[in-house]
């Protein structure tokens, strides 16, 4: 694995994964911005999460609700109040800070000073105005979690698919939060995606569940190649816990900073739906809520055993995209020495997750025979959905090989004169990971491609 954020920032920035956001004015605190590469191995971590989560159960739905909202949503999840950082201001070197982390002693973080402020809150939503008219009225927020928008739609999927308990809503999706202090490159940012899931149960039946997600959780991120030892459980009790939740486990990686939170997994018990129903008072809610006063649904379900309406509990695994990533390359970032004693750089991607699955390059650029068969290769491999598929035609191999290690590339594929002169087209077919060198028959090469790639 990475040992420093700097060689992984470093590598991201020379092959074409993360830029700095607003880079040529100078930068944008807080925002990045996913180039070539970038793109394709978020786009392989959302889809391999969409997978487990909506395709392989029977019990979930999927959702994409708006990142604008009416502020009413806000209003009754407990954000306006409370979706607050502590924050203090140094008066030594002026620098404002997020206090968490300051229980006991409270020294600036940037020049070691303690002569501070006391800690304030600070909201983290981003306040914009809605419409041409800006006044009191116009203003709403820029979503802080996709969550809110699963729990407004409940009653809407409820209908529309005639689910009962247990079941569960994905989302997928851009979430805004104004941090006071952005930090470990894409660690913490202003403007993030989450993969969250709602799943609605009995109460009563919801510590059961949330055991059962915290496990199926671990054992997803296990999937993408992070390791055992670099995984923990934090048992997030009193204090800490948020507004909504009555138990949190954060699931732990260790992040070249140290080990931080990848992923939170609440039990929100029945205080979101609980929340944003109408007639609050007909449900003997477990959760304290706010007085609705502008909701026009009951986001509650009939109980067909005992026939009345109730509102479920919620377990809710929320997990960072860009904090995924980060951990998914800092486990795939490996330097190896080679026996001739030069080393190599190589991202050791699971491979359903490498942003290039196949790279094909002609040995000799100029050659026609040699280039359409690498380019009628390229199309054949395209055709199998399995994701990007590179024709590469620089006439440096060795360089190739070099480069694709480096992002990670599962299988280089080589045409060369013997493709062309003899029978059966072999092309030279490259491991990533062991750099054996394999001949196989160009009619068998999709084969052996989806071979690599399903199994
Ligand atoms: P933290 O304590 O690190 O601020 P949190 O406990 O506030 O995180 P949650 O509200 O539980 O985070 O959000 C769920 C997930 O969303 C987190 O586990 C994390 O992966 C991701 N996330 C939250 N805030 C950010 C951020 N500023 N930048 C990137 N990812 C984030």
């Amino acid at each position: 694995p990475a040992k420093t954020m700097d060689e992984l920032v470093s590598l991201c920035k020379r092959r074409g994964f993360i830029f700095q956001g607003s880079e040529i004015y100078g930068g944008m605190q807080g925002a990045y911005d996913y180039g070539p590469l970038g793109i394709e191995l978020k786009n392989n971590l959302k889809a391999a999460w969409w997978r487990s989560m909506v395709y392989e159960r029977d019990d979930v739905e999927g959702l994409d609700a708006a990142i604008i909202q009416n502020k009413h949503v806000y209003k009754y999840s407990g954000h306006e109040d409370t979706f607050t950082d502590p924050m203090v201001d140094c008066h030594e070197c002026k620098s404002r800070m997020r206090a968490d982390h300051m229980k006991d002693i409270k020294v600036c973080d940037n020049c070691g000073s303690t002569n501070v402020t006391e800690p304030r809150d600070f909201n983290l939503m981003f306040k914009t105005n809605v419409g041409p008219m800006v006044n009191e009225e116009s203003y709403t927020y820029l979503r802080p979690e996709t969550a809110q928008g699963i729990f407004t739609n409940f009653k809407n999927v409820v209908d529309s698919t005639s689910r009962t308990l247990p079941f569960g809503i994905a989302q997928i999706g851009k979430s805004f939060r104004n941090e006071i202090t952005p930090r470990n490159f894409i660690f913490r940012v202003r403007e993030f995606e989450q993969m969250e899931l709602e799943f609605f149960c009995k109460p009563g039946e919801d510590e059961k569940w949330h055991e059962f997600w915290v496990g199926a959780r671990k054992q997803w991120w296990l999937d993408q190649g992070l390791s055992e030892e670099n995984i923990e459980f934090e048992y997030v009790t009193g204090d800490d816990l948020a507004h909504y939740s009555k138990s949190t486990v954060d699931i732990l990686y260790k992040f070249p900073h140290g080990f931080e939170e990848l992923e939170g997994v609440a039990n929100r018990t029945d205080y979101d739906l609980g929340s944003h129903t109408k007639a609050q008072e007909e449900f003997g809610l477990s959760a304290k809520v706010k007085k609705n006063e502008h909701s026009t649904a009951k986001l509650a379900i009939r109980d067909l055993e005992e026939n009345k309406w109730e509102v479920p509990f919620c377990i809710e695994p929320s997990a960072g995209l860009d904090r995924g990533l980060l951990a998914v390359m800092t486990e795939a970032y490996t330097e190896e020495e080679l026996p001739n004693g030069s080393t190599r750089t190589v991202l050791k991607f699971k491979p359903h997750l490498a942003p290039i699955k196949v790279a094909i390059m002609p040995l000799k650029k100029n050659k026609p025979e040699i280039v359409a068969l690498a380019k009628e290769l390229k199309n054949k491999l395209q055709k199998l959905g399995l994701g990007r598929i590179l024709y590469e035609n620089t006439g440096n191999v060795g360089k190739g090989y070099r480069r694709h290690d480096e992002v990670g590339t599962p299988i280089c594929v080589t045409v060369d004169f013997d493709s062309i002169e003899q029978e059966g087209a072999p092309v030279t077919v490259r491991d990533r990971d062991t750099m054996e060198q394999i001949v196989v028959p160009a009619a068998e090469l999709p084969a052996y491609v989806i071979n690599y790639f399903i199994n």
